[in-house]
């Protein structure tokens, strides 16, 4: 069987900086104790499982905003995961006495602080992005005048009066699905002005996809099933390159049934994704020669 290794994939250089803090602080007798992380450090069991193992608690509740987790913590400090948070989450912990390190990627704080920029100028802000994602939640509460759009079924129940709209996204938004809700908008509000801010990791990682799966049998995505980008790459897979396409957590979610006639399987994975649990799933395909 053919394997086709698609790069780049795996982490981005946020989810890198993120975890180098993460692990500098556990390394330093300083760092006042409990290490406490707001959320997942990036949406991957098995790296939460291995900071656990090292004495760092993950606090983290879907249902709960940044803010009620952050209540929740009562000392020690408190890491900020990549995704971002609203500024005034960062300093109700400072005046409560705990130290924050802030793991924000610079990527996600520039499209926040663009959201600011444009809301302080009068512009209404459609924010295209996914419900209940920390990120997503970091720009959304900014303002009663951020308007998150997840799908066409939100836009269509939009109704805006501000002549003066500003449209951008989560930076780990899907380019096929950011194409389609662009042009929605453009029909329904054509004055919109746009600014794409899907990273260069993303991008990167959903056009290698797209550019190398070509002709593929089987594509395996490798990622959480909460790991936003990683479902993003699967969707990708199957509607831009009509793949047949799994998403699995590790080489323990492989069965041999699943390469029944296939001859070239390509794997990807999120950028959420450490590289050891892509090696083991290529490994496994190429054992199957
Ligand atoms: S996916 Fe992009 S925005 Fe998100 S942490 Fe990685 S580099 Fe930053």
């Amino acid at each position: 069987m053919n394997v086709i290794e698609i790069r780049p994939r795996g982490f981005c250089p946020g989810v890198y900086h993120a975890i180098q803090l993460v692990e500098e602080a556990i390394n330093n007798p300083q760092v006042r104790r409990p290490i406490t992380i707001l959320g997942m450090i990036v949406h991957n069991r098995h790296v939460v499982d291995d900071l656990a193992r090292k004495g760092v608690v993950t606090l983290d509740d879907p249902t709960k905003t940044r803010q009620e987790l952050a209540d929740q913590i009562q000392d020690g400090t408190v890491i900020i995961t990549a995704h971002g948070i609203l500024p005034e989450v960062i300093s109700s912990l400072q005046k409560r006495g705990i130290d924050v390190i802030d793991a924000s990627c610079r990527d996600v704080l520039r499209t926040q602080q663009l959201v600011k920029q444009k809301l302080e100028e009068g512009f209404d802000v459609l924010y295209l992005g996914k419900e209940g994602h920390p990120e997503a939640e970091s720009v959304v509460l900014l303002s009663d005048k951020v308007h998150l759009i997840s799908s066409e079924t939100d836009l269509n129940s939009l109704s805006i009066k501000n002549h003066n709209l500003f449209v951008t996204n989560q930076t780990t938004f899907s380019i096929r699905d950011l194409a389609s809700l662009r042009s929605a908008i453009s029909i329904k509000y054509p004055k919109s002005v746009f600014s794409d801010e899907i990273c260069d990791a993303t991008r990167m990682r959903q056009e290698a996809l797209i550019k190398y799966n070509q002709g593929v049998d089987l594509c395996l995505i490798v990622g959480d099933p909460r790991s936003n980008n990683s479902k993003n790459l699967v969707k990708i897979s199957e509607q831009e390159t009509h793949t047949l396409t799994y998403l699995v957590g590790s080489v323990e979610d492989l069965k041999p049934s699943m390469f029944e006639g296939v001859q070239t399987v390509s794997v990807s994975s999120g950028a959420s994704t450490p590289n050891y649990l892509t090696q083991s799933v290529i490994d496994y395909c190429r054992n199957l020669n």
